[in-house]
């Protein structure tokens, strides 16, 4: 048994409370104490050191291979010309195999505004394969020898364009990653599980395959669960049912995409772009989601979709509310994204029982009135996006995720960017902030009675930082991470 003592616990939505101690047995909280007990053999004491003791952390959304495979590969984020990308590229192919990922690349910030030619992006590297990602993940470009090697093993596959988008940009990436062996893809996994605990989280959401009709390394996975010191919840990310029903998957679905990006302009929007005349694209009819949808729920399965604009998340949502009407069942579906909702479309939602899993750092990276999403879609419209304190006080469940590679899967940015949002009247409290990574995503996997609190019988699953965010601090850190009560992470900065 293990005893946690000296700190202050996040309990009932508030570390205004009376516990001094929470002790732990065979990984459940057994007992909360207001005075901490005598010593006992049996019993082994942890000193917390006066740090914050929070439920573990969930991330709701993320694309765990991906972040893992990238945190190996090539990191552009920190170019501002063109010349800092192809430096960053060129110093970084060194030792990194066959198969090069250049990730987090953003033309709108850099000075030319424009993504390379494939002409420059050959004089760095010939004769490996290289891909360069948007940092939203929804285009990409390669070089020669991967265009030559791609179009040999997809013998349909041609684009007019350098810049991949829609459904070229992602046959591109999936050849990618169906390229690397499985050694690479168990170490991608490690580095996501490490960077994970890094981050804050105990337990993240993670999308597994090709978003069309493949659950790619799913079994893999989940073979392997036990080996990581990250509790990963899997989701065949397919159109694949049969599939997801014969590995025992109690969801389907992730970034399945009912539309695109608002940074490449393919979000499905109802009224045109301010910079652009042109709606975005939905990806699917609406008899295809009908028809997948209705499938996934009659057979139990939770389901996720990708949608941003309005149109999409209209799409999407209407087929949850047909369900929900017709044959209601406490499944849970997800709205991935939910970006641009006006207030009937958050009725909307409402009545669907459909689950908005949500980016804080979306609004943080290219809100605000003079943010990107601004300028692409206009002031006003930019006004009803990322609506987290609309959701909350119309009593819809939240959940709070990162989409991490899209974005960082650190707790502290998550939380950070959602009580600062951009706009004021959709900030969520500091309480309500991490009850959106907390109670809410436990919630949302069905785990509401285990999960996302500190109460007895539940997982003894902590995240502990150095502060509350209700309090700022200069050096918020995050100092270790506890998992079934093991401590799997300690920062030793901390
Ligand atoms: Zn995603
Ligand atoms: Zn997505």
């Amino acid at each position: 048994m293990r005893l946690f003592r000296n700190a202050k616990f996040w309990y009932k939505g508030s570390f205004d409370n009376q516990i001094k101690a929470i002790l732990c047995d065979q990984g459940k909280i057994v007992e909360l104490y207001d005075a901490i007990p005598e010593a006992q053999p049996n019993i082994e004491q942890i000193d917390l050191k006066g740090n914050f003791v929070y439920p573990g952390f969930i991330d709701t959304h993320t694309h765990s291979f991906e972040g893992g495979l990238y945190s190996l590969m090539i990191d552009l984020s920190s170019a501002t010309n063109l010349q800092d990308v192809f430096d960053l590229i060129a110093n970084g192919v060194e030792g990194k195999g066959k198969f090069i990922f250049a990730w987090n690349f953003d033309e709108t910030k850099i000075k030319e505004t424009r993504f390379p030619t494939r002409a420059e992006i050959n004089s760095i590297v010939k004769d490996k394969n290289l891909v360069i990602r948007r940092v939203d993940g929804h285009s990409c470009m390669v070089n020669s020898y991967a265009y030559y090697n791609i179009c040999q093993t997809i013998p349909n596959f041609h684009s007019n364009d350098e810049v991949f988008r829609g459904l070229e940009n992602d046959i591109a990436v999936h050849w990618f990653h169906n390229n690397l062996d499985e050694e690479l893809i168990l170490r991608s996994y490690h580095a996501a599980s490490d960077i994970a605990l890094q981050g804050g989280f105990s337990t993240i959401h993670t999308m597994v395959g090709d978003a069309n009709m493949s659950i790619g390394h799913y079994s893999v996975i989940k073979e392997r669960l036990d080996e990581f010191d990250v509790d990963f919840i899997l989701y065949p990310q397919s159109f694949n049912i049969d599939q997801a029903l014969a590995v025992g998957a109690k969801r389907i679905g992730g970034c399945i995409l009912a539309d695109g990006s608002i940074g490449s302009y393919t979000a499905a929007m109802y009224e045109p772009y301010y910079s652009k005349p042109i709606r975005g694209t939905l990806y699917q009819t609406d008899a295809f989601w009908r028809e997948f949808i209705t499938r996934a729920h009659q057979n139990n399965l939770q389901v996720a979709v990708h949608c941003i604009g309005d149109r999409a998340i209209d799409q999407i949502n209407k087929v949850y509310m047909a369900l929900a009407n017709s044959d209601y069942k406490d499944l849970r579906h997800q709205l991935i994204h939910c970006e641009v909702t006006d207030d009937a479309l958050v009725n909307q939602i409402k009545a669907s029982a459909a689950v908005p899993v949500m980016q804080p750092m979306f609004d943080y990276l290219w809100g605000g009135d003079s943010g990107f999403y601004s300028k692409t879609l206009g002031l006003e419209r930019s006004r009803i996006m990322n609506r987290f304190a609309t959701f909350m006080s119309r009593g819809i469940r939240v959940t709070g995720s990162s989409d991490w590679y899209v974005t960082s899967l650190d707790i502290r940015n998550s939380l950070n960017a959602v009580i600062n949002h951009h706009n004021p009247s959709e900030r969520l409290s500091p309480a309500q902030a991490i009850e959106i990574y907390t109670e809410n995503a436990a919630w949302l996997s069905h785990d509401e009675n285990c999960r996302g609190k500190i109460a007895i019988g539940y997982d003894a699953d902590f995240s502990i930082l150095n502060y509350d965010p209700a309090h700022e601090v200069d050096d918020p850190k995050i100092v270790a991470i506890i998992k079934n009560q093991k401590i799997v992470y300690i920062n030793d900065k901390a």
